[in-house]
């Protein structure tokens, strides 16, 4: 056999052996970061495919290399399904992730230093809504609008008031660690009010929306961002979709304005993704997302814990740690141990820094892609309340991680081989 046609256990040990221990990781741990899911064993094989060798640059129909028999129609299932999926007029599914795409959007309707709005970061907002440190805060002249300081909820009468005073050319909606309902036709109103073009970026929300269970965009929203890898269950990539007036320009920005070739095994694996969104049990699988949120939200509360905006909407709970008197991090770390992954997270109006906050972000994508329920959740929370009261306790940690792995054997994962 020549080496080229070695499995990778035989060409690359190292590699072979890394992969093999992320997939053990990925089993016996519960992974609470809300952006994180588990693609199923079919779009593993879709994304791991030969479609990575070919380049397309251009769209179906309209490529510049020739041989793309096979991948137009790669491509055009993709966007049918999603356009099924989702109800919309018009789809471009080349984004190479969320980031990608939302500058695309830029690209197709700003000029460098026009006014832009979008949810600050420590409010919740992404970095590509305009916040200072990403290029769309240094390209574009942006002003974040943020949260409620009584109830943290997005205040939508500031929002309006903000988009009076400095006309924006595009309004972001959406966010990565708001737990609340986003009210898209609210924003429409504002977005009217001044002229702008109104984006709602459903990155993390992809799923419930596709599921029924988060209120939809689709038909409100001049312009619809998303990736495909967070509550969607596919894999990583960004796509986006726009009323079909709007189709010609967001086509452009992303190729040739931003990207050369798509990578085509990703496309495979979104088609993949959304066909299996297709199917009716996708739509419980996202009613179970919310209800275990809950039932996560309403255990913790039950032991003390504090949670911004009191509790949850969708997928994700914001935890804010200050009256358990431990910082994120540390928090998140002892947590880690334990075999409870999530991520330490700003909260909003935090007197600690970024790099060191007061809160602990968490969610239910990939836990309920497992199978679990509010039994579950429940053992889940107590855990999370004995780790954080004791977070130097080796011996604790220990043991819970010990009951974690026994609870996931009972809950096998999507896509694992062990
Ligand atoms: C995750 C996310 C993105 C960016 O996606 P990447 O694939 O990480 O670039 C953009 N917007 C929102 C709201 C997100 O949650």
């Amino acid at each position: 056999m020549s080496n080229t046609e070695l499995p990778l256990a035989q060409r690359d040990p190292e590699i072979a052996h890394l992969i093999r221990e992320e997939e053990a990781l990925e089993g016996r741990t519960l992974r609470l970061i809300p952006s994180e899911n588990y693609v199923s064993r079919a779009v593993l094989e879709a994304t791991g495919s030969v479609l990575t060798n070919k380049y397309s640059e251009g769209y179906p129909g309209k490529r510049y290399y020739e041989g793309q028999q096979v991948i137009d129609r790669v491509e055009q299932l993709a966007r049918e399904r999603l356009l099924r999926l989702f109800g919309a007029e018009h789809v471009n599914v080349q984004p190479y992730s969320g980031s990608p795409a939302n500058l695309a959007v830029y690209l197709a309707f700003c000029q460098p230093g026009d006014s832009i709005m979008g949810l600050g970061l420590p409010a919740g907002g992404h970095l590509t809504h305009g916040w200072n440190v990403s290029i769309t805060g240094k390209y574009f002249t942006s002003h974040a609008y943020g949260v409620s300081p009584n109830d943290h909820r997005i205040d939508l009468a500031e929002v309006a008031r903000l988009a009076k005073e400095h006309r924006p050319k595009l309004l972001w909606c959406g966010g990565t660690a708001y737990a609340r309902t986003w009210d898209f036709a609210a924003f429409r109103e504002i977005a009217d009010s001044v002229g702008a073009k109104l984006v709602a970026d459903i990155a993390h929300i992809a799923g419930l929306v596709a599921g029924g269970a988060h209120p939809s965009p689709f038909g409100i929203a001049d312009v619809i961002t998303s990736t495909t890898h967070k509550t969607l269950r596919g894999p990583r990539g960004g796509v986006l979709f726009s009323k079909a007036e709007l189709a010609k320009e967001l086509d452009r920005a992303v190729f040739p304005g931003l990207q050369g070739g798509p990578h085509n095994h990703t496309t495979a694996g979104i088609a993949v993704a959304a066909h299996e969104a297709l199917q009716p049990e996708f739509k419980a699988y996202a009613r179970a997302v919310v209800d275990n949120a809950r039932a996560l939200a309403e255990a913790l509360l039950g032991r003390g814990f504090s949670l911004v905006t009191g509790g949850t909407d969708n997928h994700l709970i914001l935890i804010d740690l200050t009256n358990k008197g431990i910082a994120g991090k540390l928090a998140a770390q002892a947590l880690d141990r334990a075999g409870i992954c999530g991520n330490y997270n700003s909260i909003p109006f935090d007197p600690r820094k970024p790099f060191d906050p007061s809160g602990l972000r968490i969610g239910t994508p990939a836990i309920t892609s497992r199978g679990m329920g509010p039994d579950e959740m429940k053992r889940l929370a107590g855990w999370m309340e004995q780790v954080v009261a004791a977070p130097d306790d080796a011996g604790l940690t220990q043991r819970v991680a010990g009951e974690v792995a026994e609870l996931c054997r009972s809950f096998p994962a999507p896509g694992l081989l062990t």
